[in-house]
């Protein structure tokens, strides 16, 4: 096991990964940007290092400054967190040729799927179902985009091969507005992610955001620790997680659960990992896998008991997973509730000063969050300032602990989404479960005056 690794992040999930050095008895190194300085996880720290302003490419995706962190410190390993530089194949890159172990797959299996075209064609190879589209990259041949999108058959979405964070995609409904999009996407996509490449999928209408948890060795064992429904998005950004996915059938995830697990071991994949699909009328069509541990990772962990962040430094130590397939079971139910500094409808970021912060406790109830009373959100970074989850041995159960976990939840100074969290406790349709991933869009339309 390491002796120490540097933290790569910020936030919740920064603090987390510094929970799971101190069970494995691990000195954890924070970095922190000069507006972090306050952040619970530095005050907590051994040892914390600045590594720079609150802008976050002078900070937070500073490679050289982020390094020279590890060297001076004597960490052995650097774990990238989630966003900032996790997916960056190049920054894997440096930190293995700076001679400290990446917490999360090699360059190379970032690099397959951190463009969407070449994962795509990976899973494809793997097994793994796909949305039906074009076979990789679009051409440039008016004639044959046309063809490939009669083929497809109408709607058909174009997506950036580099796209991320729900940006980089168009929905297209006739042959008449086909050439137009295709160069439009592609001009945003040269511009936002400096790759003009696009490729066109079938627009599925109705689908459900259902994702499945992966981890994996060094020595090809790998496993899935079951599925999240991640469909209640704004923006394509989730609000709400839980797991497992409500109505459907346990084969079915099983024969996708392992298709992923042969994929991992095709193309020598280690560290956790998730390969996101939508599902619709009963079959999951695979989009994206992130590479990286996510957000919602704790619903997973609720349900499954196992360690999702140990488990990342454990196999990047060199260890081999300490279950098999057959000893992961699937237990309860769980919900995690994000929590912004936003106004609760308009969705309007609100940071400043915290004056109250008063969390939920009790049985089966888990809050991730690195903000305390009198702690200042800066205005610099994502909204998120921390997660619910709770967990029961039924949906039901679940529900009623987030209600009142919800209830018991102050948080003052500043604004939240807390009170929108509370009447989707308490809405009809999500209550039934299997909302698709238009639903809480839908919602806001009709609640927000
Ligand atoms: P990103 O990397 O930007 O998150 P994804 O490929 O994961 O992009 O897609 C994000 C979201 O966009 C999905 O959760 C879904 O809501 C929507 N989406 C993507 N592809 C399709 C598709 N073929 N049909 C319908 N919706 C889609």
């Amino acid at each position: 096991m390491f002796k120490k690794i540097l933290v790569a992040n910020r936030g919740e999930i920064a603090l987390r990964i510094q929970r799971a050095c101190r069970e494995l008895g691990v000195k954890a190194v924070m970095v922190y940007s000069e507006a972090d300085r306050d952040a619970k996880y530095v005050k907590l720290a051994e040892e914390a290092v600045c590594i720079g302003p609150a802008a976050s490419a002078l900070s937070y995706l500073n490679m050289p400054a982020i390094i020279s962190a590890a060297e001076v410190t004597d960490a052995e390993a650097i774990h990238p967190g989630y966003g900032f530089l996790s997916e960056n194949a190049d920054f894997a890159e440096r930190v293995e040729r700076s001679g400290f172990q990446f917490i999360g797959p090699t360059p190379e299996s970032i690099r397959i799927m951190g463009d969407k075209v070449s994962a795509k064609q990976a899973m494809i190879k793997a097994g793994v179902p796909c949305v039906p589209g074009s076979e990789g990259e679009l051409p440039d041949d008016p004639v044959q985009i046309k063809r490939i999108a009669k083929a497809v058959g109408y709607p058909v979405i174009i997506k950036a091969a580099g796209g991320g964070g729900g940006r980089g995609m168009r929905v297209v409904h006739t042959e008449a507005a086909l050439i137009n999009a295709v160069a439009m996407t592609k001009n945003e996509a040269g511009a936002a992610f400096g790759n003009p490449a696009v490729y066109l999928e079938k627009f599925l209408q109705n689908p459900r955001h259902i994702e499945i948890q992966i981890l994996a060795d060094k020595y090809k064992n790998a496993v899935y620790l079951g599925e999240r429904d991640c469909s209640m998005q704004r923006r394509h950004q989730k609000i709400i997680e839980e797991a497992p996915a409500l109505g459907i059938p346990r084969k079915l995830i099983e024969r996708v659960g392992d298709r992923c697990v042969a994929a991992c071991k095709k193309i020598g994949y280690r560290g956790a990992g998730t390969f996101e699909f939508l599902y619709e009328d009963g079959d999951f069509y695979f989009i994206e896998m992130n590479t990286r541990v996510q957000v919602e990772h704790p619903v997973t962990e609720m349900t499954t008991g196992i360690d999702i962040v140990k488990t990342q430094i454990m196999v990047a130590a060199g260890e081999k997973l300490p279950f098999t397939q057959r000893q992961i079971q699937v237990r309860g139910h769980a919900i995690e509730c994000r929590l912004n500094a936003e106004d609760a409808y308009k969705c309007i970021p609100s940071p400043g000063r915290i004056t109250m912060w008063h969390p939920p406790g009790g049985p089966g109830v888990r809050v991730d969050s690195h903000v305390y009373t009198n702690y200042f959100v800066p205005p610099n970074y994502d909204s998120m300032i921390g997660k619910i989850i709770v967990h029961g041995d039924t949906r039901e159960q679940a529900l009623a602990r987030m209600r009142t976990a919800l209830g018991e939840t102050v948080i003052e100074g500043i604004n939240t989404n807390v009170p929108l969290h509370r009447e989707l406790m308490v809405d009809a349709k999500f209550m039934e479960g299997g909302t698709n991933i238009h639903y809480l869009e839908g919602w806001l339309a009709d609640h927000v005056r």
